[in-house]
């Protein structure tokens, strides 16, 4: 019997990955359900190849409810989330709730309401396996651990395109120089983040609901070759650490067989001789304002992670629109946390206010 997958999102970098995944194990899986927003040519291409039973375009006549008609289908057993922000947070909670395995990309769900998935999943039975390369490294470096074992996480990050830039000429990077990832090929939205170090502040937000841990206990620390993707921090002082050379494919492929592995050939076999020298370095609070705005939203916990994310989706739209420079990013989410935001993320609708309320003030804050 072969195992069904859902891919939301699967016309973009992910959601092309995973089929690139799946045509190596097509023994295993077989793709039920296909969702995209706008590229229906290549969405078209894709149902072709796979005769998937469902396939769902946002931008037509089916609108959002496609994700979650998709995520909850009888016959899928796996959801890949692989699509961007706030928009994939409905069909998480819909697949939790129905008792999926939801293979997680898109992290901007998890950060705006994390209580919430965390309680759908238990709730319905389904589990979140993380995508996102740092998480799967940890995961991978506990699965069979007590989680009373672990102690600290050290999640690394590229850098990004402006790693040795000084704070002044940073300010004013422009849009082309913001899409120059060192080390992986990725959504623009994500490659923006990997700039800002937004990316990281969710993903420490994402580490602390995925794994339980407090905020302290998840550091982060700057490795522009992107080898280790995780350092992994036991009671007994033992630490672990997994690595590759940067590709996503492992990742999402572990997604889909966690705890097992299973044989592939996709991913370029590691070499240490010819990964070189690996480097670590502090962040620097400097040149990446963001990441301690995005780190402190989540310690405030509440609806502040909602407004963060909703401030930073916003502005990247703005940046990549060329109608604000790219200093304002920072701005604009530190004038949006300002703001009092409510302590309840209870509830879908507490934290879909504070979304629109956060939107709202960051269009207003980016614009003066
Ligand atoms: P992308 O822009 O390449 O693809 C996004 C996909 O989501 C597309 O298929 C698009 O059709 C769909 N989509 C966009 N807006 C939508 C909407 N409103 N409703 C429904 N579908 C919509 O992005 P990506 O780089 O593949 O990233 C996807 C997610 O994975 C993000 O949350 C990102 O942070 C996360 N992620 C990506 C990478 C990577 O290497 N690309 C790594 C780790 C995590
Ligand atoms: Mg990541």
């Amino acid at each position: 019997m072969t195992c069904g997958v859902a891919i939301l999102g699967s016309t973009g970098s992910i959601g092309t990955s995973t089929l690139q995944v799946l045509r190596r194990q097509r023994e295993r899986f077989r793709v039920v359900a296909l969702t995209a927003h706008s590229n229906a040519e290549l969405l078209e291409d894709q149902a072709a190849e796979w005769r998937p039973a469902y396939v769902g375009l946002v931008n037509s006549g089916k609108g959002a409810d496609c994700l979650v008609e998709a995520a909850t289908r009888a016959d899928v057993q796996i959801v890949v989330n692989a699509v961007v922000g706030a928009a994939g947070l409905e069909a998480t909670l819909a697949a939790l709730r129905a008792g999926k395995r939801v293979a997680l990309a898109n992290k901007e769900a998890l950060v705006m309401a994390g209580e919430l998935v965390s309680e759908a999943a238990r709730a319905g039975g389904g589990e979140i396996v993380p995508v996102d390369s740092e998480h799967s490294a940890v995961l991978q470096c506990i699965t069979g651990r007590r989680p009373g074992e672990l102690a600290r996480l050290i999640l690394t990050a590229s850098g990004g395109p402006f790693r040795t830039w000084t704070p002044e000429r940073l300010a004013g990077a422009t849009v082309a120089e913001a899409l120059q990832h060192p080390t992986w090929k990725m959504g623009k939205k994500i490659t923006v983040d990997s700039a800002t170090l937004v990316n990281k502040a969710l993903e420490v937000i994402e580490a602390h609901f995925l794994f339980g841990l407090p905020y302290a206990a998840v550091q982060v620390v700057v490795h522009p070759q992107s080898v280790v993707h995780a350092f992994v921090e036991f009671v007994d002082g033992s630490v672990l650490a997994q690595i590759g050379f940067p590709t996503m494919e492992l990742p999402i492929l572990y997604a889909l067989t966690h705890p097992e592995r299973v044989p592939d050939g996709g991913a370029r076999r590691f070499d240490p001789v010819e990964a070189g020298a690996l480097t670590f370095e502090p962040v620097r609070p400097e040149l990446y304002p963001a990441y301690a705005l995005g780190r402190a939203a989540g310690e405030q916990g509440g609806t502040a992670p909602a407004a963060f994310n909703a401030a930073n989706e916003v502005a990247v739209q703005l940046f990549l629109e060329g109608r604000i420079r790219f200093g304002k990013i920072a701005e604009t989410i530190e004038r949006v946390l300002a703001a009092q935001w409510p302590p309840s993320a209870q509830s879908l609708e507490d934290v879909l206010a504070a979304d629109a309320v956060a939107r709202r003030l960051a269009r207003e804050a980016a614009c003066s």
